[in-house]
């Protein structure tokens, strides 16, 4: 059955591109992890984890276990890790599906030893990543309380340390103070785990920000010292986005943006057309007063889609090619844009909400920009019910 006509589209072969752009810019060597949380940022997970698989990757980062066992059905090759990591009960199935775990509660440790051990698994075969937090305060072990955890990575232990992990917070600040101060923590726990007598593989650090800022270089530079081999984590610029870096941008930003192509487009309709006398009221409160006569355009998405009430009497979007004002108030399903000044606008005519339509574009920072909020937001908003297709 044809469905409601708003739309996700998604340009799976630019992930793919996208991932290998990113592979050319880091080291040889480096590891790039694809981040895939959240539904692959809204744009879905089924088509984006099998692109980045296509695309070279060994491994998908997911939050939880449930995003993993997902991951798991659309991909059965990969290493996946779930970012987040394992909550009471989850241990068993995390093992089931073949899921690696971060870790640093320990709580989380003994879920998963538990679960290992119920599995009947040998010493040192259940591989975790432990995240380390060097400035964040988010998740991960303090450097000065690893001890008690790196004991427990002893010889009967069905655990084994794959890999040390942090996330940097502060990547997009060019030359800034914070990554340096949070890679010195890093090597420091580094240290006292290779001084523990542990033999992680792996240095798991840096996200979009680190890998195209410059900092990959750094990063490589330490785990080889650490005789580690680096992986780094990018999610946002396999989508095709880069973040915009404070206060200035370093030139390989700009180069890198340049290639990134974005992956999502988001479009629907017009289902409806009218004409409204000057004094017509438009929308919920009517908050929008005509003062000549207008013709309107009603299009099938809505707040409940994930397009910001705040865009109401505020935003454009596109349709042939030209800039329809959205007009008083954006409903819950339904949206009314202007297009008196747009010759020719017929019922079912495509509109772009984000994406490029003739010569003009809307990009996840215009909307991001214009609702006060990140384009990783803009993404995720959009709703489940609007369905994403492979284009
Ligand atoms: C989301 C996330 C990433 C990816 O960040 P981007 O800025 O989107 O590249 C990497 N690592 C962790 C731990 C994350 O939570």
């Amino acid at each position: 059955m044809q469905t409601r006509p708003c739309w996700v589209e998604i340009r799976t072969h630019s992930l793919e591109e996208n991932y290998r752009f990113l592979q050319s810019l880091a080291a040889p060597h480096t590891e790039l992890l694809a981040i895939v949380k959240a539904d692959a940022y809204g744009h879905s997970l089924g088509l984006c984890a099998p692109a980045a698989v296509r695309a070279g990757a060994h491994w998908l980062g997911v939050t939880s276990v449930e995003e993993g066992i997902a991951a798991r059905a659309a991909c059965p090759e990969p290493r996946v890790l779930v970012i987040g990591g394992v909550f009471p009960g989850q241990g068993a199935a995390a093992l089931e599906h073949g899921l690696t775990a971060v870790a640093w509660e320990p709580y989380q440790f003994e879920e998963l030893e538990a679960a290992a051990r119920a599995a009947g698994a040998q010493p040192g075969t259940v591989p975790v990543h432990l995240e380390i937090d060097t400035g964040m305060s988010r998740q991960g072990v303090l450097p000065a309380g690893l001890a008690p955890v790196l004991a427990r990575f002893g010889a009967a232990s069905p655990l084994k340390l794959e890999a040390v992990m942090t996330h940097l917070y502060a990547s997009d600040e060019a030359n800034g103070a914070a990554t340096t101060t949070q890679l010195a923590r890093l090597e420091e726990a580094v240290r006292q785990v290779l001084a523990a007598g542990l033999k992680p593989e792996w240095l798991n650090v840096g996200a979009t920000a680190a890998l195209v800022g410059g900092d990959a270089e750094t990063i490589a530079a330490l785990a080889a010292r650490s005789g580690l081999k680096t992986m780094m984590r990018p999610g946002f610029a396999l989508y095709g986005l880069v973040p915009r870096f404070e206060p200035e941008e370093p030139a390989d930003v700009a180069a890198a943006r340049a290639r990134l192509q974005p992956v999502l487009s988001w479009k629907t309709k017009v289902v409806g057309l009218r004409f409204i006398p000057a004094g017509a009221v438009v929308g919920y409160n009517g908050t929008f007063v005509a003062t000549e006569p207008m013709r309107l355009a009603l299009l099938a998405v809505g707040y409940a889609d994930g397009l910001d009430r705040h865009l109401g009497n505020h935003f454009s979007l596109l349709v042939r090619g030209e800039r329809a004002p959205i007009i008083g108030r954006v409903s819950m399903d339904q949206t009314v844009v202007d297009v008196t000044d747009i010759p020719g606008v017929q019922v079912g005519d495509e509109i772009v909400i984000l994406g490029h339509q003739g010569k003009d574009a809307i990009t996840a920072f215009d909307l991001a920009d214009d609702t006060e909020t990140i384009p990783w937001e803009v993404f995720t908003r959009i709703a489940p019910r609007v369905r994403r297709v492979a284009v």
